[in-house]
Parts: C-alpha cells; sequence; structure tokens
C-alpha cells in the first residue's frame, strides 16, 4: 500500500478534535467519517505503515493482503456513496463454497461455525479488495486539510479525569489532549494504556469488558501464493479439512484464488491465492509447530490444486495472534467506556470481525 503523502510529529501539548487510534481499515474508515463531519482528526499509527492486519503490499504485480471474502460488499458500496468515493465491485457468479473431499470439489454439507461464517456466499468483490479500499480511504483522508497522520507513534497511555479522557502518551514521552478518542485497535492494549479510574462504568461496560478479556484469541496462518500461471477456474471460496496430527481435531484451511475474482490482483496469465488456517492457542509462538501445519497445509493444497507448488513464484505468510474477532463468537456487545472514548476496531463489532461489518458498525454509529 502506498505511504501517506504527508505525514506527521505530534506536538507535545498540542490539542486535538479527535484522536483515532490504529490506521487499519477501520482507523481509516473513523478517520473518513470523523473528516465527513468536520473534525480535525489525529491518526496515530504504532508502525511505520498503515493497513494493519490485512498488511497490504504490492509487490511483482501482485497485490497482497486483499482479503478474499466481503460477503455482497454492499456495506462497502453505502459508505463509499456516503463519503462520495469512487466504488466499483465485481460481481461473482459462483460465490458459494467448495469443500475438498474424497471425491475432489464437492457443495459444502455441513460444516461447524467458524468455516460455514468463512465459507458463506460472497457475490461481489470490491475491486483491488481490502487493499483498494484502505488507499481510497486514504485518499479520501488525504484530500482534506483537517487530516494529520502520524506514523511510528504508539500510544502507550490515556489519561482520565473526571470519567473523561484527557490526555494521550505516545511513546515514552509525549503528551497530547484529546477532546474525543476513538480506539481502532486491540482493546487489551487500550486496558493496559488506562491510567486512572474508569469511573462510573455501568454493568453493561464491566460485563463486556470481563467477556472481551476472557474470551481466547483466534490465532490464525495467512499463507498468500504468486503463481507464475492460472491454477484452476474456480471462484468459489474453497475449503480444506485436515488434521495435522494423530490426536488433533480436524481444521481447515480456507481460501480462494483471488485473481478469479479480480483480474487486478495479479498480472495478466498470473495467480494470486489466499488461505487461512487457524492455531490453536499453544501453537501460536511456537515455531517448530507452526511451521510442521504450514508443511501439512502446502501438501494439502497441492493434493487438491495439482501443481500448486512448482507455479509458485513467491510467498507470503503472515502468522497473527488475532485472525478474527475475540467476540465473534461470543456476540459481544458494544458499550464505550466513556463519554469522550469510543471503541471502533472490528473488535467491538457484535456482528464479527469482517469488513462488512465494520462498515455497517461506522455507518450506524456516524451517519445522522
Ligand atoms: C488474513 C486475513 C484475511 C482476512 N480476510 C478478510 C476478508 O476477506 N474479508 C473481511 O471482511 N475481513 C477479512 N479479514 C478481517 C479483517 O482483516 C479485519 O476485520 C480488519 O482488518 C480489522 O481492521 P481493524 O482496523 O479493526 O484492526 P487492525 O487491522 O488490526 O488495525 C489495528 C491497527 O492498530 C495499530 N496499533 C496497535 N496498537 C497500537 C497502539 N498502541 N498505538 C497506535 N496504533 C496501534 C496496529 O499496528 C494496526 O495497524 C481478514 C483478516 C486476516 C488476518
Amino acid at each position: 500500500m502506498k505511504a501517506p503523502k504527508k505525514t506527521y510529529k505530534p506536538k507535545h501539548g498540542s490539542s486535538y478534535d479527535a484522536i483515532v487510534v490504529g490506521g487499519g481499515l477501520s482507523g481509516l474508515l473513523t478517520s473518513a467519517f470523523l473528516l465527513k463531519k468536520g473534525r480535525k482528526v489525529l491518526l496515530l499509527e504504532k508502525l511505520e505503515k498503515l493497513g494493519g492486519r490485512f498488511s497490504p503490499e504490492a509487490r511483482d504485480g501482485f497485490l497482497l493482503g486483499a482479503g478474499f471474502r466481503f460477503g455482497d460488499a454492499s456495506a462497502w458500496a453505502s459508505v463509499a456513496d456516503y463519503l462520495q468515493i469512487p466504488c466499483e465491485l465485481h460481481s461473482i457468479q459462483n460465490g458459494g463454497a467448495l469443500l475438498h473431499s474424497t471425491r475432489g470439489w464437492i457443495e459444502p454439507e455441513e460444516l461447524p461455525d467458524w468455516e460455514a461464517y468463512y465459507s458463506a456466499n460472497c457475490t461481489a468483490y470490491p475491486t483491488r479488495g481490502a487493499f483498494g479500499i484502505a488507499e481510497s480511504l486514504l485518499d479520501f483522508c488525504e484530500a482534506s486539510e483537517n487530516f494529520s497522520v502520524a506514523l511510528s507513534s504508539p500510544v502507550s497511555g490515556v489519561t482520565i479525569q473526571a470519567a473523561r479522557v484527557h490526555k494521550v502518551s505516545i511513546g515514552a514521552e509525549m503528551e497530547v489532549e484529546a477532546k474525543d478518542l476513538y480506539w481502532s485497535s486491540d482493546y487489551k492494549a487500550l486496558l493496559e494504556s488506562l491510567r486512572g479510574e474508569v469511573a462510573e462504568a455501568g454493568p453493561e461496560r464491566v460485563s463486556w469488558l470481563k467477556k472481551f478479556v476472557k474470551t481466547p484469541s483466534n490465532p490464525a496462518v495467512v499463507m498468500e501464493f504468486a503463481h507464475s500461471k492460472k491454477i484452476g477456474e474456480f471462484t468459489e471460496s474453497l475449503i480444506m479439512p485436515f488434521t495435522a496430527g494423530e490426536k488433533e481435531e480436524r481444521r481447515y484451511l480456507v481460501g480462494a484464488l483471488l485473481g478469479n475474482r479480480d483480474p487486478s490482483l495479479a498480472p495478466a496469465g498470473k495467480e494470486l491465492s489466499s488461505w487461512i488456517m487457524p492455531l490453536t492457542e499453544s501453537e501460536w509462538g511456537e515455531n517448530h509447530e507452526t511451521m510442521k501445519k504450514i508443511r501439512s497445509a502446502r501438501r494439502l493444497l497441492e493434493k487438491a490444486l495439482p501443481g500448486f507448488e512448482s507455479s509458485i513464484l513467491f510467498d507470503r505468510v503472515l502468522v497473527l495472534n488475532q485472525s478474527a474477532s475475540p467476540l465473534l463468537k461470543k456476540k459481544g456487545e458494544w458499550h464505550p467506556l466513556l463519554a469522550n472514548l469510543s471503541l471502533c476496531a472490528d473488535w467491538s463489532s457484535p456482528e464479527g470481525a469482517t469488513l462488512e461489518a465494520l462498515c455497517s458498525q461506522m455507518l450506524h454509529h456516524f451517519r445522522d
């Protein structure tokens, strides 16, 4: 993904209408909605690049980090309409899902919830996927004089005074004042950053937080492959069940041949495929175990799509400790902690960790 045209160093003691923490899709969406309302926004991102969990990256004509499933993309289309930014969708003819069984590719029968969620119908794909969305949002934000973005600016503390957020600390020594704070990042980090009493937290807020802290994370391996040629005609989501060890529960590798959904993701005649596979909490951070799972997933891909390995030009592997909202299975509800602190990341969305859920959440909260 392109870098912002101008980045900014916040000054000690300066004050902003709204501070948005986290430069992933939700931080960019939140900033865009606030700018549309005429607010002066400072977006703080701890890394030196924007894009968050998708990690959008252009490499040798391939667009990595585009995501593979956006439902019917109608929530994104409504956001684009509201912000008046371009939105082009590719319609997908066979947008369901196929399961790899001993009989080859078949329609999925009974799948557990997690996989059913990933296998749900996808009938439209936004051009350039999440990659394109992040860039359009950045363009929208950068067109406003009210927008500043600071990279390499981790928020390390949030000071509360009289039941309101008062100051935000960045790194070790910088402090800025915040009229309103929009947290578009990990909520465990928010809990660690809070300094002072969260007074008057109503019972729903407390139970929301307890639920949140207790919910285990959803670690996963994400594998993306750039292929020298087309490796199939599939436009469906492809699901491959497997067990990597004898005593293990069955798990699933889920993905798609993205170039068939949107040709702009790979150079002509080439293919981009993207796959996600859950890890258990104990496997996460265990390199040896993770490598074993990756090897086993690649063997499965070769079996289902013969010639897969020999077509690989390069791959990108991300091991994420949060691939999806930990509240996804719990259907948590969104309860802001303080009057001027809003929770905006996908973690807060009762509908789960998807771009569509994020977009509907934003429309719901920001549109008049
Ligand atoms: C491989 C993969 C594929 C996916 N595919 C799809 C898909 O096809 N369709 C779909 O709808 N969804 C998909 N998702 C889910 C989607 O990625 C998430 O819903 C979305 O990216 C979440 O965005 P976010 O902004 O809430 O969080 P994040 O993207 O995690 O952004 C949080 C940002 O906050 C920053 N940050 C963290 N701590 C601090 C701090 N202290 N100070 C400042 N900044 C901080 C981080 O660096 C990061 O940039 C996929 C996820 C993965 C991992």
